[in-house]
């Protein structure tokens, strides 16, 4: 082999290569991370709303020895332990040997992901039809909502003051539910319409059934809201509800179909509410991973995060505050310092360049496909408007991390400069004194009913929070 020229050997020694996993990983290290996606999309599939994914989550953490813990309760070194937040947040801690000034590791993602919520009065019928009303939550592009298999979860609290689960369209043998669309034959001005206007919110309506009630005489009844009525009635049947037991309810229209290999190598996996519980889940692991290190860590599973983090069970609630200080108090550490010495990583997907769309990513600085997790030093709209803009100083710290572990990771931006943009809960953690940085999977199709992700980047997602943690 010909010597290298000076300068090639300046050129390796000085330029940063981004390279992908095929090119760096063993054949053993790729099986791993095949083996860890599985243990991904079991509990995926169990986790299509936020309350769902708490119970998942609850069922894991107890499996690794976290038992449940209340604000006020006592808390020692050495503690596992896990707060759950009105069915619809978690916080995992595992409480670390070494002084709570040192800080606490924190990562925090969302696990609410956007969807169709039922409207107070949903339930209605028009020429034969029995639809639900809804009202989207998140950022959706409505088109992907219609014409596909569509699953109800929610939980309804009855007049008596008791809870009762909603789940009709995800286990086998279950109908499904849909939004129709016109025929192409018919949709001339449907289709002189911009795509963003195509069609509207008030007309997510899912069809519920189509069906009247038949009287006892085997005639259908008299009146005109006869197949509202035969809804209601298989509603009552099945659940012990009223129609107005729906104005103290949350129920979702979510995908109906569970999490699936995608490609001939079983490389992606496609499902919906990858963003954000695909960091959700690694952040579990890595506590487990860790079970016996000096730190004190804390994963937080957020609600309310693609809604804009507002209320009881978003990140702008001063719950994870409170908790830090509850810790700091039966500790023994000022809870100003240990806030000062905390790190979080803003666990939350990141758009994945896609080859099919290049015009709205810059190639150099977006995240790319099998190339590791993405860290986001900003986020934000309209030059870094509303970003957490870490420091060079933090990331440098997280980099070190990831590097020393041999973590695949690489930086990420959401999309070119004044394309749009996004945030991330991360300013919220920021703004309590708490070093934070973005770092999350690229996602392909984020938002859309069926979201692509890496098993790969998964895998990589899980290592850096596990070195974070150790
Ligand atoms: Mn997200
Ligand atoms: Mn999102």
């Amino acid at each position: 082999m010909a010597d290298k020229t000076k300068g090639q050997t300046l050129r390796e020694e000085l330029f940063y290569v981004k390279k992908n996993a095929f090119e760096i990983k063993t054949s053993e290290e790729l099986a791993q991370a095949k083996e860890y996606a599985a243990g991904y999309t079991a509990w995926l599939d169990k986790s299509k709303t936020e309350r769902e994914c708490v119970n998942a989550s609850i069922e894991l953490l107890e499996a690794n020895g976290y038992t449940e813990y209340k604000l006020g309760d006592a808390v020692k070194a050495g503690d596992k332990i896990y707060l759950n937040n009105r069915g619809k947040g978690l916080f995992a801690i595992k409480v670390g040997t070494e002084n709570i000034e040192n800080g606490v590791y924190i990562m925090a993602s969302h696990i609410d992901s956007p969807r169709l919520d039922l409207k107070q009065h949903p339930l209605y019928e028009n020429d034969g039809f029995g639809y639900f009303k809804t009202h989207y939550y998140g950022g959706i592009r409505k088109y992907q909502w219609a014409t596909i298999p569509l699953a109800i979860h929610g939980v309804v609290t009855k007049a008596d003051g008791t809870n009762v689960d909603i789940r009709i369209g995800d286990e086998p043998g279950d109908p499904v539910f849909c939004i129709t669309d016109l025929l192409p034959h018919l949709a001339k001005d449907q289709n002189s319409r911009p795509l963003g206007s195509a069609f509207t919110g008030e007309g997510l309506n899912v069809v519920l059934a189509t069906s009247p009630f038949i009287e006892e005489d085997g005639k259908v009844t008299p009146a005109s809201d006869k197949v509202k009525l035969n809804v209601m009635i298989m509603l009552n049947e099945k659940y012990g509800i009223t129609e107005s037991d729906f104005m103290s309810a949350e129920i979702s229209i979510v995908p109906a179909q569970n999490a699936a290999d995608v490609g001939m190598d079983r490389w992606l996996i496609g499902s919906y509410g990858h963003d954000d519980r695909v960091c959700a889940y690694p952040s579990l692991t890595a506590l487990f991973e860790n079970a016996d290190t000096e730190k004190t860590c804390m994963a937080v599973l957020a609600d309310k995060e693609e809604t804009g983090s507002d209320g009881i069970s978003g990140m702008q609630c001063c719950l994870l505050f409170d908790i830090i200080d509850e810790l700091a108090k039966n500790l023994g550490g000022n809870t100003n310092v240990v806030r000062m010495n905390s790190k979080c990583l803003s666990a939350d997907v990141t758009a994945c360049f896609d080859p099919n769309y290049p015009e709205v990513s810059e190639k150099r600085n977006t995240s790319i496909l099998h190339c590791g997790v993405g860290m986001s030093k900003y986020t934000g709209s309209g030059g870094k408007g509303g970003t957490n803009d870490a420091s060079a100083e933090f990331v440098g710290y997280v980099r070190k991390i990831f590097d020393d572990a041999k973590v695949m990771w690489q930086t990420a931006e959401l999309g070119k400069v004044d394309q749009g943009g996004g945030g991330t809960v991360a300013k919220y953690i920021a703004n309590h004194n708490i070093q934070t940085i973005d770092v999350g999977v690229p996602v392909l199709s984020m938002h859309a009913p069926f979201e692509l992700i890496s098993k790969s980047d998964l895998y990589e997602t899980h290592r850096a929070f596990a070195a974070f943690c150790k």
